[in-house]
């Protein structure tokens, strides 16, 4: 019999890959998609998946509205990737972050308990519940230390998740996935930021890129990798957690200087802190500025992940290279600025 799926987070940067590769799998794929005046469909459209995934209209701050998907639908499993999803905005919004990024993985889970405790759960944790780090590399044995409230929302989350299969026997995961990126990333995570506003740069020979603290390192891999672990995970006999990461960090500057690379643009870098900047080798140009308005007010400086129990169990290891990840990234961008694809200003 055909497998059903339910994502939730549909329109967003996983659900669009997760969508695609369950589609390509067989499955009858369910979106659950938040009602809003314009619904997000040009990353499933970008992907192919747009005519084949059906839509419910789906809020996790809603206990009866989930309860009512569930039943409606059936799913054998539920892929629940939606939350408020971006670090920054969680330090303004901490209360609403916490509502749908931890309480409504606690209202999913009881919802799931309530009407068919056999379906299975993936919960889309994060590397971000690391936060100051307590070792390093970070593996499904180092102990958490979150730095904002994203980070303990999900860890509320992630402990809900665990406690749900040990209480309940339910079949849920946990994927404690480090930072995955792509050409559907939204606009606002650093890498999206960096790439699309470069190749502006370089398509209109003028414009500047802000960006806050440039020695930050992340261990950036492709969504596209990432969402085959989620998929692996729930193929498993035994519900478990697994770190997914590429198993290499690199600094904000070290993206910057990949993607200026691949638009045949060399930055001398000069400065320090916020007077930081990097200019283009070629014109003398500041292209990089930094503005102390990005900067957080608790940062996680150092992600680094321990991918062995993933490539151990699942068989999984990540397939695109960063510097594949970052040439993929600037390729798009400049074609969207050429379609005209992409806002004129940043919003951030
Ligand atoms: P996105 O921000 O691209 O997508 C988030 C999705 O959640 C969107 O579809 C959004 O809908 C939906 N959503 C937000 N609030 C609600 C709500 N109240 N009810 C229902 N849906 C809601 O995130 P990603 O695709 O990058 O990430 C997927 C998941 O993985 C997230 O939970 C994220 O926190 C987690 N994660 C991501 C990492 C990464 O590097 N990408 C790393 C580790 C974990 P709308 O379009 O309406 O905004
Ligand atoms: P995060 O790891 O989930 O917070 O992903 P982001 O892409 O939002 O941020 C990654 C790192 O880049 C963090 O350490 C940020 O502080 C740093 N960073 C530096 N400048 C910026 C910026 O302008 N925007 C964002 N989003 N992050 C920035």
């Amino acid at each position: 019999m055909t497998k059903r799926a339910l994502i939730t987070g549909i329109t967003g940067q996983d659900g669009a890959y997760l969508a695609r590769l369950l589609l390509d799998e067989g499955y009858e794929v369910f979106g659950a998609y938040r009602r809003s005046a314009s619904l997000t469909t040009w990353r499933l459209n970008e992907i192919g998946a747009l005519d084949h995934v059906k839509f419910e209209p789906f809020e996790l701050a809603e206990y009866n509205n989930i309860l009512r998907t569930l039943t409606k639908i059936e799913p054998d499993e539920v892929y629940n990737l939606a939350a408020q999803s971006f670090v920054g905005v969680s330090f303004e919004q901490p209360l609403y972050t916490s509502n749908i990024d931890g309480i409504g993985v606690t209202r999913l889970l009881e919802a799931i308990r309530t009407v068919n405790p056999n379906m299975k759960m993936y919960q889309a944790s994060t590397s971000e519940m690391f936060g100051k780090v307590q070792a390093v590399p970070q593996s499904e044995n180092t102990p958490f230390y979150p730095r904002s409230p994203y980070g303990v929302a999900k860890l509320y989350a992630h402990w809900m998740s665990v406690n749900y299969r040990e209480s309940h026997d339910m079949f849920t995961v946990s994927g404690i996935l480090f930072n995955h990126e792509s050409p559907l990333r939204g606009l606002e995570f650093v890498t999206r930021k960096i790439t699309s506003t470069l190749a502006r740069i370089s398509i209109d020979g003028r414009g500047e890129l802000e960006l806050g603290n440039l020695n930050a390192q992340r261990d950036w891999g492709f969504a596209g990798d990432y969402m085959r672990a989620a998929f692996l995970m729930m193929q498993q006999e035994i519900a478990q957690d697994f770190v997914i990461a590429s198993g290499r960090t690199h600094s904000v500057r070290d993206f910057v200087n990949a993607a200026a690379n691949a638009l045949d643009m060399e930055i001398d870098w000069s400065g320090e802190n916020e007077n930081e900047v990097g200019r283009n080798k070629k014109t003398g140009d500041v292209v990089v500025r930094v503005n102390p308005k990005f900067w957080r007010p608790a940062e996680v400086e150092l992600l680094l992940g321990d991918p062995s129990k993933a490539r151990e169990i699942l068989g999984w290891q990540a397939e695109v290279s960063f510097e594949d990840l970052v040439s993929k990234m600037v390729v798009a961008d400049i074609k969207n600025v050429e379609e005209g694809r992409l806002p004129s200003r940043s919003l951030e």
